[in-house]
């Protein structure tokens, strides 16, 4: 389709927009009065409105039935987190026995890798991507350590070539050849958080098991952003956590994927809790652990109820619109931004340059040259709420849930007068 940058056009693809009535469905922040235009959903989603009537459930049924809530609420406790299983089968292409939610991300990877990262002297090394998220690069030296091994010999980064900004797949995919036998584990971004870019999960999981390696994937950008099969690819595990793109409020539970194979395997390692057990002989309190023979096998904790209630709330807005149509927003209205961006980037004479790769989601990372944090305030004033690193990349992020073309287009504008009236 042919863009252009008026407000006119843009009008005109919100009208054709299938989603434009779920906007209506969350909560938007303010400035000065006005609702913002939000780009930062890859941090934090914002607030469906149905999320509260979620919450006030529980604390309903707290008030009213206390601990008989456990198995007479509405919605019963003991079993709330089975309730999510379903529709997140569908947002991440798995079987809903491969699917619990518990805990946070970076804990789940740890417990993840209790299970699939069990080096020996021969097998030990993990291949990751260079610079990866902090948390993961923490983890997976603490892991490594945790086994007696250095992390500076087991963790093999694949790096980006010379003067470009995205990794290529070939090179990751050799570099997991040269590993070989050494290989222990695959653990990747499956959406990069700095420059956006989606990996190609099919081909690295597919090379990571020829070489006898687990392969696990860190989603916590692609989930609800981008098309998942982890079933399919073979995948051995994959967590994410679910406040990004997923909607589900601050430092809210995470979901995990085991894939099928794994489940009712005796000889797997694994922290174990009371949750994993057999949920029928859960109550008689017997000293001997019985797995659930689904994912809920690596549950340990009774599930956190007040922070499940929101994301389960968000979870039937994904029931209801699918992950196809989400994605096929999140590319128009993608290549929408790219498109203002190239007209802004022409009508003031800059210079950004785009840094995500064509293999993407929704966000673009964006390297505004000769621009300060000056703009950022600039932009932050003026009701935009982008994501600044320095020295000057901002990474904006048109969710497709609750973005409209009409706020790329505004968006435009400011940016336009923020770059003409700097000094
Ligand atoms: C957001 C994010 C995390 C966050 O981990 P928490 O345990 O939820 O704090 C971890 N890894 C990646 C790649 C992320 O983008």
């Amino acid at each position: 389709m042919k863009f252009e940058n008026t407000l006119e056009f843009a009008q005109e693809l919100d009208k054709r927009d299938p989603l434009a009535k779920y906007r209506n469905e969350f909560v938007y922040p303010k400035v000065k009065g006005k609702e913002v235009i939000y780009f930062t959903g890859n941090s934090l989603g914002l607030q469906p409105k149905r999320s509260k009537e979620f919450v006030d459930e529980i604390m309903k049924d707290w008030a009213e039935l206390a601990v008989e809530g456990h198995f007479y609420a509405n919605r019963p406790w003991w079993d709330y987190h089975e309730r999510l299983a379903n529709p997140l089968a569908k947002v991440v292409g798995a079987r809903p026995e491969e699917i619990t939610v518990m805990n946070t991300l970076s804990v789940n990877l740890h417990l993840l890798m209790v299970s699939f990262y069990t080096p020996n002297p021969k097998r030990y090394k993990i291949v990751c991507e260079e610079k990866a998220f902090p948390s993961d690069q923490y983890m997976l030296q603490s892991q490594v350590r945790f086994h007696g091994f250095d992390p500076e010999n087991a963790i093999v980064e694949v790096k980006k070539r010379e003067g470009e900004h995205y990794w290529r797949t070939e090179d990751i995919l050799a570099k997991i050849d040269e590993v070989g036998d050494e290989l222990a584990l695959v653990l990747i971004g499956g959406v990069n958080y700095y420059n956006g870019q989606v990996m190609d999960m099919k081909a690295i999981t597919e090379a990571g098991k020829a070489v006898g390696a687990n392969v696990g994937w860190d989603l916590a950008h692609a989930v609800g952003n981008v098309a998942l099969e982890l079933h399919d690819w073979n995948a051995d595990f994959a967590a994410w956590c679910s406040y990004k793109y997923m909607n589900s409020g601050p430092g809210n539970a995470s979901g995990v994927f085991i894939h099928e194979r794994h489940l009712n395997r005796k000889d797997i390692p694994r922290f174990e809790g009371w949750w994993g057990t057999k949920k029928e002989e859960r109550f008689l309190m017997k000293p001997q652990f019985e797995p659930m023979s689904n994912a809920d096998a690596w549950q340990i904790s009774n599930p956190p109820v007040l922070s499940l209630a929101p994301y389960l709330a968000s979870l039937e807005l994904f029931e209801e619109v699918g992950m196809q149509a989400l994605i096929e927003k999140q590319k128009s209205i993608t290549s929408y931004l790219e498109f203002v961006l190239g007209e802004i980037d022409k009508d003031v004479d800059s210079s950004f340059e785009i840094i995500t790769p064509q293999e993407r989601g929704c966000q673009l990372s964006v390297f505004l040259h000769g621009q300060g944090k000056v703009l950022f305030n600039y932009l932050m004033d003026h009701g935009v709420i982008v994501d600044w690193r320095e020295p000057n990349v901002i990474r904006l992020a048109p969710a497709p849930f609750y973005c409209s073309f009409e706020e790329m287009y505004r968006f435009g504008q400011i940016l336009k007068e923020g770059i003409l009236n700097k000094d």
